[in-house]
């Protein structure tokens, strides 16, 4: 029924309800559902998945969800971790693939104009072919679009020159749960009331559709350098890299690997059980020169002492590349990642803290971390846990209770729960940490007023109201 209407809507060959189509729009890239997936357990599918062309295909399509009293959920490229997408039967999917053009290139203005569902790595492509770039390379470039990118607050990997989503995006094009389009962004910069782009940018499809997004480019950088360091343990790395940022460098990507994971990932380059500090070093060729020449001077009065180069430039080709949930659950493992923040004062008890309550976890075969975006104020640190239960199907439990203790411990040391993979229905229940209970009623009240009866992605975000 709703599939016909659809389709009368905005064309038969945009609406499908196909099982297949179905089947492959049940969950993103959440752990949890691809464990359950796994092994074997019914999950809902939506009642269709639209795939509008426009702005004006998603604005008929959300005042038709509107009207009937449907809600819908948006897709990007479904590479999120946290759960955002849970389609049930009597919800819409709506599938941003075919919004995948590239609308303009300003070269004098820097900025590019691309429909939301564009991949991320094509609209890179795009501008690189004009010797510019976006800035933005999450792990994830080539699997997710730039309407994602902006719905969960993305960070890229040379973000600590280069900035996260936010710093990047310039303007964005909204659809409304009422079905109005609005154009967030319109200057390089404006004191014009608060910054409504905000109300886009991790609202993970609470507040709208995204259409369009601006972004600000830059011109590809003129030289690049790797250099890497051993630190004797986290906190002496911690405080070389606060000396680095604080001085005012910014080598776009600085990485700290712990002792477990140099052992992991770099194991030809471990050295007595050391940390490893990888850096790529970008831009103007007389910056970079002074650059590498003031790290080198940081590094050698703290005590940490050179690595081969060719450890951070092997990591920058290597990159990208991860193993799937299904084949590490085959090997018995269920396993993630977990990337919270904290200032330059809190981070060694983050670390400490997060690590011994990993370890906690029953059948924890692996408990580390690394840092990977820097800030003048702190840093966050990415951690990775596995547990190896004989039995599959408390898998499960091992995973939430990893991740439960690991939030706790970093909300106790007073560190930011949420660094860049947003929320879902993964840490909804955590977001009070950050947000404070009185921002948590602040953001409830901004999503009854921006969409009174609940029409886009209701369950993601926010915690449900426990009934009285
Ligand atoms: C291997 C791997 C590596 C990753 N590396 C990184 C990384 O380095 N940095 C990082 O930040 N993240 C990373 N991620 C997480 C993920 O890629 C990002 O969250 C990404 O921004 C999601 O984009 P997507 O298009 O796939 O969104 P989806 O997964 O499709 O959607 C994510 C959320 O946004 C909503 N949404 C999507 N598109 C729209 C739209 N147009 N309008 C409104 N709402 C929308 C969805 O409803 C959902 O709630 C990684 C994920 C994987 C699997």
């Amino acid at each position: 029924m709703i599939t016909a209407q659809l389709a009368d809507l905005i064309g038969d060959e945009q609406v499908s309800a196909d099982a297949e189509v179905l089947a492959a729009h049940r969950f993103d890239r959440w752990c949890l559902k691809h464990w359950q997936d796994w092994l074997g357990e019914a999950m809902d599918a939506p009642a269709c998945v639209v795939r509008p062309r426009n702005s004006a295909d998603v604005q008929s399509v959300v005042r038709f969800a509107a009207e009937n009293n449907v809600s819908i959920v948006p897709w990007g490229l479904g590479s999120g971790v946290c759960g955002g997408i849970e389609p049930r039967p009597d919800q819409i999917l709506v599938d941003m693939k075919a919004m995948n053009q590239v609308l303009s290139i300003d070269e004098d203005n820097l900025l590019l104009t691309v429909q939301a569902g564009v991949n991320g790595l094509v609209a890179e492509e795009a501008v690189a072919e004009l010797g510019l770039t976006i800035g933005h390379w999450p792990q994830s470039i080539g699997i997710s679009s730039v309407g994602g990118w902006i719905s969960t607050r993305a960070s890229g990997q040379f973000s600590t020159a280069y900035g996260n989503i936010e710093d990047i995006v310039y303007a964005i094009e909204m659809v409304l749960p009422d079905g109005e389009l609005v154009t967030l962004g319109k200057a390089p910069r404006a004191a014009a009331g608060p910054d409504l782009r905000h109300l886009a940018l991790g609202a993970e499809g609470t507040h709208g559709v995204i259409t369009s997004v601006t972004l600000s480019l830059r011109r590809q950088p003129e030289m690049r350098r790797f250099s890497a360091w051993y630190c004797a343990d986290m906190a002496l790395g911690f405080r070389a890299q606060r000396e680095i940022v604080q001085q005012d460098w910014r080598p776009p990507v600085m990485r700290q690997y712990d002792a477990s994971e140099v052992n992991r990932l770099f194991p030809d380059y471990m050295q007595d059980e050391q940390c490893l500090i990888l850096l790529v070093h970008e831009g103007p060729t007389s910056r970079v020169a002074a650059e590498i020449l003031a790290v080198e001077s940081i590094m050698a009065g703290m005590g940490l002492n050179p690595a081969d180069a060719a450890a951070a430039e092997g990591w920058m080709s290597h990159r990208n590349t991860v193993p799937e949930w299904r084949d590490l659950l085959e090997q018995g493992l269920i396993a993630d990642t977990i990337e919270v923040s904290g200032t330059w004062s809190q981070i060694d008890a983050i670390y400490c803290d997060v690590i011994a309550a990993l370890k906690t976890v029953h059948d924890c075969v692996n408990a580390s971390a690394h840092s990977s975006h820097v800030y003048r104020s702190g840093i966050n640190l990415y951690f990775t846990f596995a547990c190896m239960p004989k039995d599959a199907s408390v898998m499960g439990d091992r995973y939430l209770e990893s991740w439960d203790r690991a939030l706790t411990a970093t909300a106790e040391a007073g560190g930011g729960i949420a660094h860049h993979h947003g929320s879902g229905r993964l840490r909804r229940d955590y977001l009070h940490h950050d947000l404070g209970e009185n921002g948590l009623g602040l953001l409830r009240k901004i999503k009854q007023a921006i969409d009174p009866h609940a029409i886009l992605n209701p369950g993601n975000l926010l915690p449900p109201i426990e009934a009285d």
